[in-house]
């Protein structure tokens, strides 16, 4: 997604549009949806671009969707995300540190904010997956789901990916 300084009025610039899956090529599991955690909808882009002096200001939010295992009962869960951009972008001969945003360099009257957006969306995927806090997982011995049967095993704690394993190899 290229801008050019040229094109920012004194309202600023709103831009809304649609990537692709395939404009994610820094994830390529999420892309192709190899990965567990696969794209479930397109990536909405919101955003408005000000101008003041030579400092560009970024602000909006991303909107997109996956679709990922429950971590305890392995239920495909689809989660909404929704990371909020927050950028401010100085001309490289003129670098300065702003707290609690984050800080790029442009050249010249383009601004490529590819890189800066697709490394938003990386930051912003969960590390783990819950269908709900609530959720009973999955028994560990015989691997029933336990939010939706009840199974005749005894109660005896043991590390419940060995029945995840278990259950995968059948
Ligand atoms: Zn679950
Ligand atoms: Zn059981």
């Amino acid at each position: 997604m290229k801008i050019s300084l040229s094109d920012i009025r004194d309202e600023g610039l709103h831009i809304h549009a649609q990537m692709s899956p395939g404009w994610l090529d820094n994830i390529p599991e999420l892309k192709t949806g190899e990965d567990y955690t696969r794209l479930a909808s397109g990536i909405d882009v919101d955003l408005v671009v000000t101008k003041a002096l030579r400092e560009v200001t970024v602000l909006g939010n991303l909107a997109f969707s996956i679709e990922a295992p429950c971590s305890r009962c392995l239920e495909t869960v689809r989660l909404d995300i929704k990371p909020e951009i927050r950028l401010m972008l100085s001309p490289a001969d003129k670098v300065k540190d702003v707290d609690d945003v984050d800080h790029e360099t442009y050249r010249g009257d383009g601004v490529d904010l590819d890189d800066y957006l697709r490394g938003l969306i990386a930051v912003s995927l969960p590390v783990k997956v819950v269908c709900g806090e609530d959720c009973k997982g999955l028994c560990p011995k015989c691997g029933a789901n336990l939010n939706r049967e009840t199974c005749g095993c005894e109660k005896e704690w043991q590390d419940p990916r060995f029945a995840v394993l278990k259950k995968l190899k059948i």
